[in-house]
C-alpha cells in the first residue's frame, strides 16, 4: 500500500486518502498552476498511527524517497546550511476543519542554516530571522505542547522595548533575539532543546498533525458537523515560499466570487510583506483584494486568470490562499468554497446561465435547509451593521431566527411577563428541563454555555425556536439578574435586547425586523424590491421550477382551517394530507364538548352531537374551498377527551373550595366525576383515536356526516371538494371495519337525502407497530395509508416525544447514540423498515393503494428524501415547510 503521493500523482477525487487540502493541491499542480512542490502522506498512515501509536513502518522509507525527489528537484537539501530547502508540514483531512489542526511553516531551519537563508534572499537577515522565530512559535506551540501565550508575550514585549506597535517595526538584531528568547522559553517548559536536525523536525512535525486530529476542540467539532471520528488526517509537506520577504512579497486569500450574495467581483485579503496565517490572524489589518492591483500589476491580473481557470474547472465557486515572492505568484490551497445560502442559489443559476452546469447539477448544489435559512424573517441587516443598535456579543447560531424581547433570567419570570403580553427573551448560562415552560414562552434563548447539541440548542430547534447559545464572553448572572458583556457594560432584567439566531450575533436594543423576501415571493408579494433581493428571489424562482418539474413526489400541507390551507395552496401545495379536527373543538365549541363527554343519557348526547354538526359542517364547506379541485385528508377525533375538559389539580381545588363555602355547583361536580373517570396514567396509549370512535356512540358519525354534507353542498355549488376520511390509530383491520360500516351507512344517507353522488374515499393512519406489520390485513379495509411518523417513532422507540426531548436527549446526542433526534429525521434502520415493509405489504394487498406521510417528518429533507426512495405518493408537512419538501423532492431525483 502506497503511504505518500508526489502532489503530481493525486487528483481532486482522491479527498478520502489524500484529504481536502491535498488533493486539491494535486489538481491544481496537474493543471499547470504554479504550486510549489511537494508531496502528501496519506490518511492510511494516519490511521494506522491512530490505531497503534506509532507510524507504520514503511512510511519512514516512503518519505525519505520524496523528500529526496524534492530535494532534486529543488537543488537543495532539507536545511542544507548554505541554501536552505524549508518545507510546511500541513494537516488536511477530508473534510475542512477551519482552525480546528494544526500546521507548522519553515521547517528545516536551523542555527546552521539561518546565515544561509539569509544569504539567499540577497543578504536579507531579518527575513532569515523572522522566519526562524515563527518557526520555534509554532513548532514550540503545536509540536512542543508550549503555551503559545509565552510567546505571543515575548513579542509583545520586544515590541514595547522598540517603541512599534507591528512586527514590521522590530529589525534583524531584534528578530534575533527573540529567536534566543524563544528558544529559552522552549527550553525552560519543556525541559529539551529545539531540535536542530531538519529531519527530525519535520518527522516530529508530521506526528504532531496526526495527533491533531484527536485534540478535544477537534473531536467536539466533528461531532457537531457530523463527521466520523475514524477518518484520520492526511499530511501536506509543501516546500516553502516566502511572503514575508519585503513590500513586492506578501500573502492573501481569495473567493472565485461573493460567498455572502454570490455576486461576482474581487473579493479577498491581502497583506503585504507577510506569512501564512498573519492574513487571518489579524496581525496588521489587510487590505482588499483590489488593491493588489495597485501593488503588483502582474500578479494581480495571473491570480484572476487562475481564478477563473479554476471556476472552469470545478464549475463551482472556489476559495483560495495564495502567497507572492518576490514577484511571483504562487498558489497554496483551493477549494470549493462554502457559501451562505442566499449565495447558494444564487451561485448555482448563474453557473447554469455561463453553461457550466445543467439544471440538475444546480438543484444538487442547493439544499432544503438553505431554502428554510432563507424563510426566517431577518434583522434588517442595514440596522444591524450600521452600530446604531450596539452589538454585545456573538455566539453561536443555534437555531435560525431573528427575537426581540426583554431580557429575563429565569423561565417563571419569561412565563410572567409573556403572559402579560411581553415579548421575552430568556437568558441563561445554560438550560435544563426545568426551563421548558420559559423557553416555550420566550420569543428567543440566549445561553453562555454549551454548543450546538447543548439543551438549549435542541430544543430551540425542536420547538422552531430562535436560539444563540454558548456566548462565552458574556457573564451571565442569574442570581442578581443581569449579564455584562465584555467592556463591563451591563443588561439587566427588562432591557431589550435583540438575537439573531442566523448568525449568532447579539445586540442591545431593538433590530427591526424585516420579512423574508423568499416568502414574500412564495406569498405572491414579491414585488420588484432591492436589486439583490430580486435576483436571489428569481433564482430561488428557477431552482423551485425546476425541482417541481422532475419531482414525483407530491407534496400536501398539514393545515387545519381555510387560512392554513390558503396559504399551503400559495406555498405550492397540492392538497391536504392531515386535517386535524380535534381544533375545531376547542374556543366556544368546548362547552358543547364537555356535554357531549357528560351525557347521562343518549337523548343529552346526541342534543350536543346535534349542536356541533353545524359548526363542523361549516369548517369543512370552508377548507374544501379553499382546495377546491385537490384532496383533503381529515382525521377523524384523534386526542384523548381529558384534554377539553378542565385540569385536574385545578378543577379539584375549586370545588374544593366551593365546598368548604358549602357552595358546590352542581356541575362542576360531574364534571370532576368525569375528570377523574378519563384520567390516565398513560394518555398517548389511552382511550384516543379509533377507541374514541368505538366507544363514544355516535361521535365520528357525526363527523363522517359533517364532512358528507359539506362535500354535497360544495358540489351543489359547482365546486369540486375531494375530501378523504383518515381513521387515527388502528391497530386492527377489525377496528378500521367497524368504523367504516357505519361510515359508509352515513355517506348513504348523505348521498340519498341531497341527491349527490359522494365519492369519499376510506383510510387510516399508520402509526401503530402492529398497523405496520398487518398492513396486508389493514389494507382491505383501506382505500389510503398514511404513515404518522411522529406516533410511529414513539411506539416504536417507546419514547414520549413530550418528555424524552427535553430530558435525556442531549445526552444521546452527545454520546453519538444517534446524530439527530428520530422525531426530526425518520429513523431509517427502525421506525423506516417498518415504513418499507408496510407500503410494500399494503400495496400487495391493493395495487393502487395510496401512500403519503403526515408528521413532522414530511418537512424534513432527509427524511423527504427516504419517503421517496420507498415509494410514497406524497408527504405532508406545515405550510412554511412546504417549498422546502418540493426542493427535496426534486433533489431526490436529481
Ligand atoms: P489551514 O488549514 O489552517 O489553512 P494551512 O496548511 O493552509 O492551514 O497553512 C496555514 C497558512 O500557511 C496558510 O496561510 C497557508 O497559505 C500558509 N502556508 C502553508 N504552506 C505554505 C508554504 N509552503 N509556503 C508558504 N505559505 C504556506
Ligand atoms: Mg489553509
Ligand atoms: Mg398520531
Amino acid at each position: 500500500q502506497k503511504l505518500v503521493y508526489d502532489f503530481t500523482e493525486g487528483n481532486k477525487d482522491l479527498k478520502d486518502l489524500l484529504g481536502g487540502k491535498g488533493a486539491n493541491l494535486a489538481e491544481m499542480t496537474n493543471l499547470g498552476l504554479p504550486v510549489p512542490p511537494g508531496f502528501t502522506i496519506t490518511t492510511d498512515a494516519c490511521r494506522v498511527y491512530l490505531e497503534t501509536g506509532a507510524e507504520p513502518l514503511e512510511l519512514r522509507d516512503e518519505v525519505s524517497a520524496h523528500l529526496d525527489a524534492l530535494e532534486r528537484q529543488m537543488g537543495r537539501t532539507l536545511g542544507q546550511p548554505d541554501d536552505p530547502l524549508l518545507v510546511s508540514v500541513r494537516s488536511g483531512a477530508k473534510f475542512s476543519m477551519p482552525g480546528m489542526m494544526d500546521t507548522v511553516l519553515n521547517i528545516g531551519l536551523s542555527d546552521a542554516s539561518v546565515a544561509g537563508l539569509a544569504a539567499q534572499a540577497g543578504g536579507d537577515a531579518r527575513f532569515a530571522w523572522d522566519s526562524y522565530r515563527r518557526l520555534l512559535q509554532m513548532f514550540g506551540k503545536t509540536v512542543m505542547g508550549v503555551d503559545g501565550e509565552l510567546f505571543d508575550e515575548a513579542l509583545e514585549s520586544a515590541k514595547r522595548a522598540k517603541g512599534t506597535d507591528s512586527d514590521l517595526g522590530l529589525d534583524a538584531a531584534d528578530m534575533q533575539a527573540l529567536v534566543d528568547d524563544f528558544k529559552a522559553i522552549v527550553a525552560k517548559q519543556t525541559g529539551r532543546e529545539f531540535p536542530q536536525d531538519p529531519r527530525e523536525q519535520m518527522d516530529l512535525a508530521v506526528r504532531a498533525v496526526f495527533d491533531s486530529w484527536n485534540t478535544d476542540r477537534a473531536r467536539l467539532y466533528r461531532r457537531q458537523e457530523r463527521i466520523p471520528h475514524d477518518l484520520g488526517t492526511a499530511v501536506n509537506i509543501c516546500s516553502m515560499v516566502f511572503g514575508n520577504l519585503g513590500p513586492d512579497s506578501g500573502t492573501g486569500v481569495a473567493f472565485t466570487r461573493d460567498p455572502a450574495s454570490g455576486q461576482q467581483g474581487v473579493y479577498g485579503d491581502y497583506l503585504q510583506n507577510a506569512q501564512g496565517e498573519d492574513v487571518v490572524a489579524g496581525i496588521r489589518n489587510t487590505v482588499g483584494l483590489a488593491e493588489l492591483e495597485a501593488i503588483d500589476k502582474t500578479s494581480y491580473d495571473r491570480l484572476l486568470s487562475i481564478m477563473a481557470t479554476l471556476e472552469r474547472h470545478y464549475k463551482d465557486l472556489c476559495d483560495i490562499e495564495f502567497t507572492i515572492e518576490r514577484g511571483q505568484l504562487w498558489m497554496l490551497q483551493t477549494r470549493v468554497g462554502k457559501r451562505t445560502a442566499a449565495a447558494a442559489f444564487r451561485v448555482a443559476t448563474q453557473l447554469v446561465d455561463e453553461g457550466l452546469i445543467d439544471e440538475a447539477e444546480a438543484l444538487r448544489r442547493v439544499s432544503g435547509d438553505q431554502l428554510a435559512q432563507l424563510m426566517f424573517p431577518r434583522f434588517d441587516e442595514k440596522v444591524a451593521d450600521s452600530g446604531t443598535v450596539p452589538r454585545i456579543g456573538w455566539g453561536i447560531a443555534a437555531s435560525p431566527g431573528a427575537a426581540v424581547g426583554k431580557a429575563v433570567f429565569d423561565s417563571y419570570t419569561a412565563v410572567k411577563w409573556s403572559r402579560s403580553g411581553e415579548r421575552v427573551i430568556l437568558i441563561r448560562r445554560e438550560t435544563n428541563p426545568d426551563d421548558l415552560a420559559g423557553m416555550v414562552a420566550a420569543e428567543g434563548i440566549l445561553t453562555s454555555r454549551g454548543g450546538k447539541t447543548s439543551h438549549a440548542a435542541v430544543v430551540a430547534r425542536g420547538m422552531g425556536k430562535t436560539c444563540v447559545c454558548g456566548a462565552e464572553e458574556l457573564e451571565v448572572d442569574t442570581k442578581r439578574r443581569r449579564l455584562t458583556a465584555p467592556g463591563g457594560l451591563v443588561i439587566e432584567e427588562g432591557d431589550l435586547i435583540s438575537i439573531d439566531g442566523s448568525s449568532g450575533k447579539i445586540y442591545l436594543g431593538e433590530v427591526p425586523v424585516v420579512p423574508s423576501p423568499v416568502v414574500e415571493y412564495f406569498e405572491g408579494r414579491m414585488h420588484a424590491g432591492a436589486e439583490e433581493a430580486g435576483e436571489l428571489v428569481r433564482a430561488v424562482h428557477r431552482v423551485m421550477a425546476y425541482a417541481d418539474r422532475v419531482r414525483r413526489l407530491r407534496v400536501r400541507a398539514n393545515a387545519d382551517n381555510a387560512e392554513d390551507a390558503a396559504r399551503a395552496r400559495r406555498f405550492g401545495a397540492q392538497g391536504i394530507g392531515l386535517c386535524r379536527t380535534e381544533h375545531m373543538f376547542l374556543g366556544d365549541r368546548r362547552e358543547l364538548v364537555e356535554r357531549l363527554i357528560l351525557a347521562d343519557t343518549d337523548t343529552e348526547r346526541e342534543a350536543a352531537l346535534a349542536e356541533l354538526l353545524p359548526l363542523q359542517r361549516t369548517d369543512f364547506i370552508e377548507l374544501f374551498e379553499a382546495m377546491d379541485g385537490l384532496p383533503v385528508t381529515v382525521r377523524l377525533l384523534d386526542p384523548p377527551l381529558h384534554e377539553f375538559l378542565p385540569d385536574i389539580t385545578e378543577l379539584s381545588v375549586r370545588v374544593a373550595l366551593a365546598e368548604s363555602r358549602e357552595d358546590a355547583n352542581e356541575n362542576d361536580l360531574r364534571l370532576l366525576q368525569a375528570v377523574h373517570k378519563l384520567h390516565e396514567q398513560n394518555p398517548m396509549l389511552g382511550l384516543r383515536g379509533v377507541r374514541l370512535g368505538l366507544v363514544i356512540p355516535g361521535l365520528f358519525a357525526m363527523q363522517v356526516r359533517a364532512i358528507a354534507e359539506a362535500a354535497a353542498h360544495r358540489r351543489t355549488a359547482k365546486g369540486d371538494p375531494r375530501p378523504e376520511i383518515m381513521i387515527p390509530l388502528v391497530g386492527t383491520v377489525q377496528e378500521l371495519e367497524i368504523v367504516r360500516d357505519e361510515a359508509d351507512r352515513v355517506i348513504a344517507e348523505v348521498e340519498k337525502a341531497t341527491g349527490t353522488g359522494l365519492t369519499l374515499a376510506i383510510g387510516t393512519m399508520i402509526e401503530l407497530p402492529r398497523a405496520a406489520l398487518t398492513a396486508a390485513q389493514i389494507a382491505e379495509a383501506a382505500e389510503f395509508f398514511s404513515f404518522g411518523t411522529n406516533d410511529l417513532t414513539q411506539t416504536v422507540w417507546g419514547f414520549s416525544r413530550d418528555d424524552v426531548e427535553a430530558s435525556f436527549f442531549t445526552a444521546y446526542l452527545e454520546k453519538g447514540i444517534f446524530g439527530v433526534s428520530p422525531f426530526e429525521t425518520i429513523d431509517k434502520d427502525g421506525v423506516g423498515s417498518l415504513v418499507r415493509a408496510a407500503a410494500e405489504a399494503g400495496r400487495a394487498t391493493r395495487p393502487g393503494l395510496k401512500l403519503g406521510v403526515c408528521g413532522e417528518h414530511g418537512g424534513d429533507p432527509e427524511s423527504v428524501h427516504f419517503f421517496h426512495e420507498v415509494g410514497l405518493d406524497y408527504v405532508s408537512c406545515s405550510p412554511f415547510r412546504i417549498p422546502v419538501a418540493r426542493l427535496e423532492a426534486g433533489r431526490a431525483i436529481a
